[in-house]
């Protein structure tokens, strides 16, 4: 029978999700919804010295935002939650007993060496690595006896767990990306899988387990976890669960803008842009880091863009849907090589979805902006608003961004911009607008249409020239040479604003 797919995403509450875990998380959703399995939430938390406040519901509010659905598991609230709890630390019963089965099948052993005894160590011994070639040097339960590693534990003594590394072998791990991974199992130290300072499992231990408890079929994760995956292997086998194992996949990392190393938490406001999916306030630090979400993105465009991080389809498509994504994506053609985080084309991303976003969706957005520059929200008719982004959006990535494109609409120039008077502000100008003007006010069809039938006319009879007459009008309606076509911008203005601002500028513009 076919083994049904579940997957999981597994961050550990140590601040705001970095980009590159939204990433895995997006993958792992697509590869749940492909194959109609399950799509899990757990929380690592066993490092309690790395936990931040607040880290796990910025996760879950992240997921909710960009629309990667949960299951199972935290912060959903389901029937199928039935293999929690789903926050590690609230499972130390369960990884208690399978400590005790590696220690009692001679899996894994009891160590107290002291921190610094094993600093010493380390001075002492280039390179010292704590597995086949060492243990017996150290103060472990295998050279210890009995009865002496019972009276440590009863005298209170810290110890860990190690696992016991068999040295001499050759560890495959397949992965799905990057094909047979081997590695011999010299290189592995005898790593610790249980604290007994914290009563904690580390990484490592909980993991496993937890993957083989929650019936997790694929383990999709980032390529730092790989050096883990030969470790993860030998857990596996040493547990006795090598027929169910999970299958690997390691996706490439996701690399900074000029390819010289990894994408960093830090890298983001040092280079403008954000790499968390929302806006992070760090309680311990005070400091903010931006977001994907306040700076202006649809989550669609966020999840476009980084679904093209690492994965690209078979033809040049770029738009993807999250529909699309679900049906179309593949691991096969996950790149093994590191992805270049190209800031510019998220921007491109929220272009495109913006020039496909319903109008009216897109006033409503714009209509706190407004208000920002003082606009009351029932000066204009929602159809105007409408009308005007719609005009505008193609030359914006953002909705943040039209105020400064589409100003004009709202409130008469203050001003008259230097450079543009000095190009297309010329001697005979008052004289043109002084004309038009007196034409204008005689004008009562307002359409572009009759406006253009009344204005191109007396243009080409007085051998003006278009682009001067032109230019000037729209300097006095905009106070610069800027904005779309004229009789848009009359047509949004009617007839008394437009003739207004033609007055004021005469005016004011007049030598
Ligand atoms: N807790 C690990 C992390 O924060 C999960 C790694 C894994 O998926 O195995 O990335």
């Amino acid at each position: 029978m076919e083994r049904k797919v579940r997957v999981r995403f597994a961050p550990s509450p140590t601040g705001a999700l970095h980009i590159g875990g939204v990433r895995t998380a997006l993958y792992n959703y697509l590869f749940a919804r492909q194959h109609g399995g399950d799509m899990l939430l757990r929380i690592e938390d066993t490092d309690s010295t790395r936990f931040v406040p607040g880290a796990e519901e910025y996760i879950i509010e992240a997921l909710q935002w960009l629309g990667i659905g949960i299951d199972e598991g935290i912060g959903v609230d389901t029937p199928l939650n039935t293999r929690g709890p789903y926050r590690q630390s609230e499972r130390r019963e369960i990884y208690h007993r399978y400590v005790r089965q590696l220690l009692d099948a001679g899996k894994a052993y009891i160590a107290f060496d002291t921190p610094e005894e094993l600093e010493q160590k380390r001075k002492q011994t280039p390179n010292f690595q704590y597995d086949a070639s060492t243990r017996n040097q150290m103060r472990n339960s295998l050279v210890m006896s009995k009865e002496e590693v019972e009276q440590y534990i009863q005298e209170g003594k810290q110890y860990v767990v190690r696992f016991k590394v068999e040295p001499d072998e050759d560890v495959h791990v397949h992965d799905l990306i990057r094909g047979e991974v081997v590695i011999n199992s010299n290189i592995l130290d005898d790593k610790v899988l249980y604290k007994s300072a914290d009563d904690l499992p580390t990484y490592h231990l909980a993991n496993i387990v937890d993957d083989h408890l929650m019936e997790i079929s694929h383990v999709i994760r980032g390529e730092e976890w790989l050096p883990s995956a030969p470790l993860h292997v030998l857990l596996y086998r040493a547990f006795g669960w090598e027929d169910s194992m999970p299958q690997f996949a390691h996706l490439p990392l996701l690399l900074k803008p000029d390819g010289n190393g990894k994408l960093s938490k830090r890298d983001g406001d040092r280079l403008g842009f954000p790499v968390f999916p929302l806006e992070f306030h760090d309680q311990k630090t005070g400091s903010v880091s931006s977001g994907y979400r306040e700076s202006g993105y649809y989550p669609e465009a966020v999840i476009n863009f980084l679904a093209l991080l690492g994965w690209h389809a078979t033809g040049d498509q770029e738009i993807y849907s999250m529909e699309q994504l679900i049906s179309d994506f593949s691991l096969d053609r996950v790149s093994k090589s590191g992805a270049k985080f190209d800031y510019e084309k998220g921007k491109w991303f929220n272009h495109q979805y913006l020039q496909l976003r319903d109008n009216k969706l897109v006033a409503e957005e714009f209509m706190p902006v407004l208000e920002a520059h003082g606009i009351a929200r029932d000066i204009y008719p929602q159809a105007t608003i409408e009308h005007i982004v719609g005009l505008m959006k193609e030359r914006v990535n953002f909705v943040s961004e039209l105020w400064e494109q589409c100003d004009f609409f709202f409130v008469a120039p203050t001003g008259y911009d230097e450079k543009s008077l000095k190009k297309r502000w010329k001697e005979d100008s008052p004289r043109h607008m002084q004309e038009l003007l007196a034409m204008l006010e005689a004008q009562d069809d307002w359409s572009a249409e009759a406006l253009d039938n009344l204005v191109m006319p007396w243009i080409a009879s007085k051998e003006y020239g278009v682009g001067l007459v032109m230019n000037a009008f729209r300097i006095c309606l905009v106070g610069a040479a800027r904005g779309p076509h004229i009789w848009e911008i009359t047509g949004v203005l009617g007839k008394e604003e437009t003739l207004r601002r033609v007055r004021t500028a005469l005016q004011r513009l007049s030598i």
